[in-house]
């Protein structure tokens, strides 16, 4: 692995969503949300628990309805990651959740109408322990600012998200965090700095309507890359307009790329050229798809020819070099004596990396055995 300085976390209170720790340090949680219809309960609990299995850390869900909100208690009662009740406007509808398990209400306290309805459901979320998400997003905001700014800006995205949290202090509650997404990536970023400075509770990350896989992908990649790497951000979501599945994948890619939080195999790979010995680009698509369920933090370098394999390798968990008909392999950086045949590579280097990670998991849990005793 490379040696790089340490990213430096901005400091920040903590809430928990569920058992889902939320800022001052803890993992950043990577979050999506489910897109089927909230009443169609089966589907939706197939996309939550197609969530679970990549990881997801918090799922939200949007409960436009009281039927939607029958719906999330039966949803509820059948995942194991905590969930997010997306509600706008109708207070009745939070105080439903509340009733239902909800583990977190994202709801904007100055959207909720008079001062009984915001008290009644701070109060609810008090009793209860239930954090408030307030969501500020560029493309909704309030008539009065936009006449004042003339236009979304990092000041009004800010001023925006202040009247919430100005509500939520005058009501002395705490526990909750911020976002102020915008579909573009210096607007919202600008907005998170602005914030950041303003208050102490954890901040969730997102670029906004950021696109298809690939843009948006892209976008999210700057913009939260700009964040974190400032220490801004606790939490995240990829907003794709592709499956929820595809957002938690790219989130996690982001937070391995700046060495933030490993979850999962980090592949090295070249672009190939005329050099490469064998078929890269295959072999790493085949193998990324195969892998899914490697949880294990590792770094798999997987190279077409001696000019970079190497230098690579010498840093990775395994990596691979590609040679005529037979390539080089190394194992934390040694290189060993056994070679690949390359046209059996995809599954010789996946049964090396099963192997390595059952003895990963292996090494770990004796070590925590250890300091537990
Ligand atoms: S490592 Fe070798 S095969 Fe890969 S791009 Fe570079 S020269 Fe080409």
């Amino acid at each position: 692995m490379h040696n790089q300085a340490p990213i430096t976390r901005r400091k920040s209170t903590r809430i928990y969503v569920g058992k889902v720790p939320v800022g001052d340090g803890a993992p950043i949680a990577v979050q999506s949300m489910t897109n089927t219809r909230t009443t169609d309960v089966a589907a939706t609990v197939a996309q939550i628990k197609a969530l679970e299995r990549v990881g997801v850390d918090i799922v939200r869900v949007s409960v436009p309805t009281m039927d939607a909100a029958e719906a999330f208690k039966h949803i509820k009662q059948q995942v194991n990651v905590p969930l997010v009740a997306d509600i706008h406007f109708d207070y009745r509808i939070a105080l439903q959740v509340a009733e239902y398990g909800v583990d977190c209400l994202r709801i904007n306290p100055g959207n909720i109408g008079n001062e009984s309805r915001i008290r009644s459901v701070v109060d609810c979320a008090r009793d209860k322990n239930i954090p408030i998400r307030i969501g500020v997003n560029g493309g909704s905001l309030e008539k009065d600012l936009q006449e004042k700014y003339g236009e979304p800006t990092p000041q009004a995205l800010l001023e925006s998200a202040m009247r919430h949290v100005d509500i939520l202090d005058r009501l002395n509650f705490d526990q909750f965090k911020v976002s102020v997404k915008a579909s573009d990536v210096f607007l919202a970023v600008e907005s998170y700095r602005l914030l950041a400075k303003q208050i102490v509770q954890p901040l969730h990350l997102g670029i906004t309507e950021a696109g298809g896989m690939r843009s948006g992908s892209v976008k999210s990649a700057i913009g939260l890359g700009l964040l974190l790497s400032e220490g801004i951000g606790d939490t995240l979501r990829i907003s794709l307009a592709a499956d929820p599945v595809e957002e938690v994948k790219v989130g996690f890619d982001i937070l391995k790329s700046l060495r933030i939080r490993s979850r999962g195999i980090n592949f090295i790979a070249c672009p190939t050229c005329s050099r490469q010995e064998f078929d890269v680009i295959g072999t790493v698509n085949a193998l990324e798809q195969r892998l899914e369920d490697i949880i294990t933090p590792m770094d798999i370098s997987i190279i077409g020819c001696v000019v970079n394999g190497p230098g690579e390798a010498l840093v990775s968990t395994l990596g691979v070099t590609g040679g005529h008909n037979k390539s080089g392999f190394y194992e934390d950086g040694v290189r060993q004596r056994e070679r690949f045949d390359n046209e059996l590579m995809i599954d010789q280097l996946e049964a090396k990396i099963r192997a390595k990670a059952a003895l990963m998991d292996q090494s770990k849990r004796i070590v925590i055995n250890h300091l537990e005793k």
